[in-house]
């Protein structure tokens, strides 16, 4: 087995019998969005997708975006760019930013009509001077033309702020439906590489709506309390390349034992 990749996980499994509530981030709640059976298979019956290739050029943004605009936090001043934008908000100081923004912890609530604590972790919030919190997610990308939101798979970031505004609201706080994308885009019309990325960057503003958040994850739950497994996406390629892999193989496999069985009828034959 790869080091990187565990195929029969053990925990983090739904059990339709505890009576503890179940953990589940926003990245789990998205792939339930995009495929009920591969969720089931994750959640359920504890095999994930093998991991996806590290993005570590994005992460470094991510962490040098942090850096700068918590120097600006801790002076408790907006950062040029939100100036640029005319934005009157200042990155929110609180006690639990640093949890928030972590992996595996994030913001939590636990949602009691689905016995479940869902989590997710925010890049970053911002505040204005009413207390009144934006949801803030860094992007980073290059590409030839402007970075935009107008892409269909960019429905998945849209989720993803919407899904934090929901999280912050039941933590208590007054969120605004407005939420800010920092889209960090890694310039290709420079004369040359110089050990150096250099990026334009935009805040691009969002109007989510959490709506869909709640019955959404009824019907995750009610997903992972079913006994059968959800139908798998005619248009998905992985699972078409699964089908097909295991119908040749078994075509492979009745083929030897037909030919075995041939052998021992023409040895009997001959005997
Ligand atoms: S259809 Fe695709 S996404 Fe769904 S279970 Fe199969 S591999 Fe996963």
């Amino acid at each position: 087995m790869s080091k990187y990749y565990n195929s029969s996980r053990t925990k983090n499994i739904f059990d339709p019998l505890a009576e503890e509530p179940f953990k589940l981030s926003r990245s789990k709640i998205d792939l339930f969005i995009e495929c009920p059976r591969c969720f089931y298979l994750d959640r359920r019956l504890g095999v994930s997708r093998p991991p996806s290739f590290p993005f570590n050029l994005n992460s470094a943004v991510d962490l040098l975006l942090k850096k700068e605009f918590d120097i600006h936090r801790a002076a408790n001043e907006a950062h040029p760019l939100m100036k640029a934008y005319g934005l009157d908000l200042v990155p929110l100081s609180h006690e639990k930013i640093d949890e928030w923004r972590e992996n595996f912890k994030g913001v939590q609530f636990f949602y009691e009509p689905a016995n479940m604590i869902l989590t997710g972790a925010v890049d970053d919030i911002w505040v204005d001077k009413k207390g009144t919190l934006y949801v803030v997610d860094y992007k980073s990308t290059s590409k030839e033309t402007e970075v935009d939101l107008n892409a269909a798979w960019q429905i998945g970031y849209k989720r993803q702020m919407e899904f934090y505004q929901w999280l912050l609201r039941k933590n208590g706080f007054d969120v605004s439906d407005t939420g800010y994308f920092v889209y960090c885009n890694g310039r290709r019309d420079v004369k040359a590489f110089d050990a150096k990325l250099e990026f334009d960057v935009k805040i691009i503003p969002y109007k989510g709506s959490d709506k869909w958040v709640e019955i959404t994850i009824m019907n995750a739950r009610d997903c992972l309390l079913s006994d059968s497994i959800p139908p798998a996406n005619k248009d998905c390629d992985y699972c078409n390349y699964r089908e097909a892999a295991k119908e040749k193989e078994s075509l492979k496999i009745s083929k030897t034992k037909k030919s075995s069985s041939e052998k021992i009828k023409i040895q009997e034959a001959l005997i």
